[in-house]
């Protein structure tokens, strides 16, 4: 018997016929007395179409009610696929977040999975239910629905699959497994067979939309294998693990990544005095808004300044530039200007900290590709650089040329 948590995307379920597919499908590879729970995202496009239905009542909504709003996209795939299950004469039941015992932080739009009381889904189990779990939400210690940023529904399953020690996660998608580059973007991409927790999360975390950093942090947070493969076929997809067991240890660089959700802001003129970044990025961490790249130019002796330059996602741009005006005011600076014209582009590999030449070989490409790089940061096992929107897919392409042409 093995208990496994299956998880579908939004477009694995988008209409009635897919999701009459995955219930299908669920039985067809289920053994007898496996035990299955099933994690499903909203239908199709439904949690963008909801976005906007919101931006017609007002631009600025609370994240209380957005989320009271989102959730409703979940809530209708559990109760149809469930309804799949009723169709095929298969005991199934629905559960939402909050039903399943999924309790999260406050943070709505953002909040955090902080604990999970399986008692409910093992009960249902154990009465022989397929059990399908809404992804993407949970409830708060105020008794509200929360979301847990997009792309949630991912770390929902394996949140579960964390909590009730399942065998495996099965990440169901549009794509076959993770690519060395989003497949849609570069047709040459490779899949790969496995790739480790670390190096996923930093992909995850740079933009590879196809896993939500966090369900890879509680991947290895829990010890889950996760196996991301396709909807729609049967093939072998990509295991998400702690250690490489094949070849595919030996690449220096795993993949390229690229991410548009990027906002560039820049303060000038700050007074170069202590504790002028910690005003700026305090305020920001108060209102719960992650920053990213951050840049300090060197002191203007002359006028005794200096510029502070940071990247948030976009979709957190209006929040932030009101904090960040505000803030630049109060010491004086003299401007603020913000850039959304802008996408970072990456190379990830847990092999470039004994490597030297990473760096170039990615500059090198990008400058024959005659693409200006604008801000440069590094981690450990990662290089990124701004470019501009327009020039994205061909710096990913430049890029993943230079690291993998030798496959290609
Ligand atoms: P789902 O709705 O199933 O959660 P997503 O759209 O969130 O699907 O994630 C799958 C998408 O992730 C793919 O269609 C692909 O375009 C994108 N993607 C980005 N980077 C990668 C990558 N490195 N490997 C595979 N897919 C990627
Ligand atoms: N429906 C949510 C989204 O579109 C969650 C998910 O799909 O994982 O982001
Ligand atoms: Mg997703």
């Amino acid at each position: 018997m093995a208990l496994v948590v299956k998880k579908f995307g939004g477009s694995s379920v988008a209409t009635p016929e897919k999701m009459m597919n995955v219930a299908q499908r669920i039985l067809a590879e289920k053994a007898l007395d496996d035990k299955i729970v099933v994690v499903v995202s909203a239908m199709g496009d439904t949690t963008d179409n909801l976005i906007k239905l919101s931006n017609a009542m007002t631009d600025s909504p609370s994240l209380r009610e957005m989320d009271m709003l989102l959730t409703t996209g979940e809530q209708v795939s559990i109760a149809l696929l469930a309804m799949a299950f009723q169709k095929l004469s298969v005991s199934s039941i629905s559960l939402t977040g909050p039903q399943a015992g999924i309790n999260t932080s406050s943070a709505y739009s953002k909040a955090k999975i902080l604990s999970i009381n399986t008692n409910r889904i093992q009960q249902e189990l154990d009465k022989g239910n397929i059990v399908v779990v809404a992804g993407f939400q949970g409830i708060n210690t105020a008794s509200d629905v929360t979301t847990l940023g997009r792309g949630g529904s991912d770390t929902t399953a394996v949140a579960l699959a964390g909590a009730l020690k399942a065998d495996v996660c099965e990440i169901f998608t549009d794509v076959d497994g993770v690519y060395s580059a989003d497949p849609r973007v570069v047709k040459t991409a490779r899949k790969m067979q496995e790739v480790t927790y670390y190096e996923m999360l930093e992909m995850a975390r740079l933009g590879a939309g196809v896993m939500q950093p966090r369900s890879v942090e509680m991947g290895q947070q829990y010890g889950v294998p996760i196996h991301v493969r396709s909807t729609f076929t049967q093939d072998k997809g990509t295991i998400i693990r702690e250690e490489y067991t094949m070849e595919e240890k030996e690449f220096i660089i795993r993949g390229v990544t690229h991410d548009t959700n990027v906002a560039k802001v820049v303060v000038l003129g700050v007074p170069d005095q202590p504790g002028i970044a910690y005003k700026i990025f305090s305020a920001l961490a108060d209102n719960n808004i992650d920053v990213d790249m951050i840049v300090q130019s060197v002191r203007n002796n002359a006028t005794d300044i200096i510029d502070i330059l940071f990247t948030v996602s976009l979709s957190e741009l209006n929040q932030c530039r009101s904090i960040v005006e505000a803030t630049a005011k109060e010491m004086g600076a003299l401007n603020v200007v913000i850039d959304e014209t802008l996408a970072k582009v990456s190379v990830v590999g847990a092999g470039m900290l004994g490597s030297p030449g990473i760096a170039a070989t990615m500059f090198g490409a990008l400058s024959k590709a005659n693409i200006n790089i604008g801000v440069i940061s590094t981690s450990e096992i990662s290089i990124s650089c701004l470019v501009d929107q327009a020039e994205v897919k061909n710096a990913v392409n430049a890029i993943h040329h230079a690291f993998f042409k030798e496959e290609e």
